[in-house]
């Protein structure tokens, strides 16, 4: 279901997980996750009477899951683009008796996903990043078959009723997934999510993801090959263990990052370190990621980056 944002999404999902899993009182989630996932995961523990264990799947070794209700993880880490192992992650959770819920914010378009393949439980995940779908685009979340009958929605809202226009007294929440929707959607925002999804139709994504995979080598490369020891590298060098954007760090990286943006080579920073490059392999050419290599390498042969107007913080980085 397509509909509202990926915050918004994951507090019903993580709710609805819960809420299928009685006497099971802890989530498991990952503490070096995205924001909102870490926040959302603790309020909902704290609103449902569960705790949250923090731990990342190569700490779960050895270790009973026995009480878990869902363990939630970002597919594509945001900040280092570490691909997550889903399919064997999915499993451990599911011998445990728990639930899967993977955001896929960073995957989607990016890396091909096997939701069913795997026996994914539930998704969220956004479709502004690699999806294309435009500034302000709706988020989705995914409910498997078995899970739709039963689920309970947090936020029961008059359009997800199984009849909204009768406007009855009572909520009945409507079959299948439409209980995900919460109230009026903004249509324009559909509208340019669609024209997206008309051109992923045509695409053939692995195909996509091995030039977005050379894309992020031609980049990476060069900068290693130009400028050796520069900055530390914080996601994995193989290309198949990344997702489609390249992060480096180093301690000046906003100011790098500006430098950059003025020179129409738009990455972004993410705090304390990270420099971080989408190769969004649909519209960005060859060319394109090693102009961008080189475009950094001049930014920081020449210093241009220690220009003052680079190092003023704006709301975002
Ligand atoms: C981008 C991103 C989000 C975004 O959440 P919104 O509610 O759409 O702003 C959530 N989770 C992850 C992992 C992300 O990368």
């Amino acid at each position: 279901m397509v509909c509202d944002s990926t915050t918004v999404n994951l507090f019903k999902l993580l709710h609805v997980a819960v809420r299928a899993r009685p006497g099971r009182p802890v989530i498991l989630a990952e503490k070096d996750d995205f924001p909102t996932d870490r926040f959302l995961v603790a309020e909902v523990a704290e609103q449902a009477g569960c705790e949250v264990r923090w731990a990342a799947p190569d700490e779960w070794r050895g270790r009973t899951l026995d009480d878990v209700a869902v363990g939630v993880l970002s597919h594509v880490h945001y900040r280092t683009g570490l691909v997550h192992d889903m399919p064997a992650i999915t499993r451990r959770l599911h011998d445990a008796g728990a639930l899967a819920l993977w955001d896929l914010s960073h995957s989607v378009g990016a890396v091909p996903v096997e939701l069913d393949a795997c026996g994914v439980d539930l998704a969220v995940g956004c479709t502004y990043k690699f999806l294309c779908g435009g500034p302000g685009a709706p988020a989705f979340a995914m409910v498997a078959r078995q899970l739709q009958a039963a689920a309970r929605t947090p936020v029961p809202g008059w359009l997800g009723h199984a009849a909204p226009f009768a406007f009855a007294p009572d909520y009945r929440p409507a079959p299948g997934v439409g209980w995900l929707v919460t109230g009026t959607p903004s249509i324009t925002a559909h509208a340019s999510l669609e024209c997206a999804l008309e051109i992923f139709d045509t695409v053939d994504l692995p195909a996509a993801r091995r030039k977005a995979i050379a894309l992020g080598e031609i980049f990476l490369t060069t900068v290693e090959h130009e400028l050796p020891g520069m900055f530390t590298l914080h996601s994995p060098r193989d290309a198949e263990a990344r997702g489609n954007h390249v992060s480096l760090g180093h301690p000046d990286g906003f100011a790098i990052v500006q430098a950059l943006i003025a020179r129409g080579v738009v990455g972004d920073f993410r705090a304390p370190d990270v420099l971080r490059f989408g190769f969004a392999p649909l519209y960005l050419s060859h060319a394109d990621a090693f102009d961008a290599a080189m475009a950094l390498v001049e930014v920081m042969r020449t210093d241009q980056w220690r220009d003052g107007r680079f190092a003023v913080r704006g709301v975002v980085t």
